[in-house]
C-alpha cells in the first residue's frame, strides 16, 4: 500500500521533471468510463508548482470534440489520464507545442519507477547510438536469430515524463526503438517461455517461434500462445497484422520484469514488462506513429528477455543485459 505523501511527492517531482512551472496552464484528461484515482492527486501537484489547472472529461479517447482540442491547445502541459487516441491530440503537440503526460499504472508502480534525469540520458544515449545504426541483430540461446535494416523511419524513445515543447510521454518507463525500413527483416524470431505477450498480459507458457521474411511475420509455430496469437491476428483480415511495429529495448534498471505475477490481469498496463532493463521489445502491425503507412489497430508487443541486441555488430545488450555505456557509467 503507498501512502498518500508518497504518492503527491512522485507526482510532484515527475511533473517537476516535465518542466513544469509556476504559472503555466495544466489540463487534467479523464473519461467517465474509465475510472482513475489520480485527478485530485494530479491538480494538488500541478496547483503545488504553481501552475493553473483545469480538467476536461471526454466521452471518446479516439474523437476529441472541438472544444476539447481548443482547451488542450491553449495548455502547456496536458496530463492524459485515460489514454487518448485522436490523432488531433498529436496535431496539437506539433502546432502548438503542447506536452502530454499519460498516466494509468497503479500508485505503487508509478512510485517504484518514478522517473529521473538519469533516465533521460540514458534514452538519449540509446537514441544516439540507434540513429547512428543501419542494422540490427537479435539473437538468443532460445533460437531467435533475427536482422533487420533500419534509418527510414525516426529513432525514438519514452523515458517517463515530458520536459521538452510538444513531447509525448509515459510515467513509467524508459525504452528506445524505432521501425524497420519497408520490406525488410529476415531471419527468425522465438518469444521464449515467460516472455510477455500483450494485449493479453501473460506470459508464453511455451515457446512461439515466428518465421519472418521481407518484414513479414509468415508462420506462428508453437503451443496454445502460438494459436492465440494466430487466432487473434487473422481475426483482423488484414495482411497489415503481420508487419513488424516498434523495435527496441527496454532501460529501467527499477522496472520488473515479473510484474504480471503480480497484479490480477487488466489491474496494470505492463509498462514494467516494456520497460525491463535489457528486454527486446518486439512489436507486430502498425508504424504509423513512425510515419509509416500502416494502422491496423491489431497490436502486439512482446518483451523478450535473454536476447542479445547487436547495432552494425555492436551489441548494445548481451544476454539480456544492457552493455554499460557512458551514461550508463555515470549513474
Ligand atoms: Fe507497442
Amino acid at each position: 500500500m503507498i501512502d498518500e505523501i508518497a504518492l503527491l511527492e512522485a507526482w510532484r517531482d515527475t511533473l517537476a521533471l516535465s518542466a513544469l512551472k509556476a504559472g503555466e496552464q495544466v489540463v487534467v484528461v479523464t473519461a467517465s468510463d474509465k475510472p482513475t484515482r489520480y485527478k485530485p492527486v494530479a491538480t494538488l501537484a500541478a496547483r503545488q508548482l504553481g501552475a493553473a489547472v483545469s480538467d476536461v472529461e471526454i466521452a471518446d479517447p479516439n474523437h476529441l470534440s472541438a472544444s476539447t482540442l481548443e482547451l488542450l491547445r491553449a495548455a502547456d502541459l496536458v496530463i492524459d489520464l485515460v489514454f487518448v487516441h485522436d490523432p488531433a491530440l498529436h496535431q496539437v503537440r506539433a502546432a502548438a507545442g503542447t506536452r502530454v503526460l499519460l498516466v494509468l499504472e497503479p500508485p505503487e508502480i508509478l512510485v517504484r519507477l518514478r522517473p529521473s534525469e538519469a533516465d533521460k540520458q540514458r534514452a538519449r544515449d540509446a537514441e544516439a547510438r540507434l540513429r547512428r545504426a543501419r542494422t540490427v541483430r537479435v539473437s538468443s540461446a532460445a533460437g531467435t536469430d533475427f536482422s533487420f535494416a533500419i534509418g527510414d523511419y525516426p529513432v525514438s524513445s519514452q523515458y517517463g515524463y515530458a520536459d521538452e515543447p510538444g513531447h509525448w510521454d509515459h510515467w513509467p518507463g524508459t525504452f528506445v526503438y524505432t521501425f524497420a525500413n519497408d520490406d525488410v527483416g529476415d531471419g527468425r524470431v522465438v518469444i521464449d517461455r515467460g516472455d510477455i505477450l500483450f494485449p493479453f498480459n501473460q506470459y508464453a507458457a511455451e515457446p512461439i517461434t515466428l518465421e519472418i521474411a521481407d518484414g513479414w511475420i509468415n508462420s506462428i509455430a508453437g503451443g496454445l500462445h502460438a494459436d492465440m496469437m494466430r487466432s487473434h491476428m487473422a481475426s483482423y483480415g488484414s495482411r497489415d497484422v503481420y508487419a513488424l511495429s516498434h523495435l527496441g529495448w527496454g532501460l529501467s534498471p527499477n522496472a520488473r520484469w515479473d510484474m504480471l505475477g503480480l497484479h490480477p490481469a487488466g489491474a496494470i498496463e505492463g509498462q514494467d514488462g516494456r520497460a525491463f532493463a535489457g528486454n527486446f521489445l518486439f512489436s507486430t502491425g502498425p508504424n504509423d506513429i513512425g510515419g509509416g503507412t500502416r494502422s491496423t489497430p491489431c497490436h502486439i508487443d512482446a518483451p523478450m528477455r535473454g536476447c542479445t541486441v547487436e547495432l552494425d555488430g555492436v551489441p548494445v545488450v548481451i544476454d539480456g543485459a544492457l552493455v554499460s555505456g557512458p551514461a550508463l557509467a555515470a549513474e
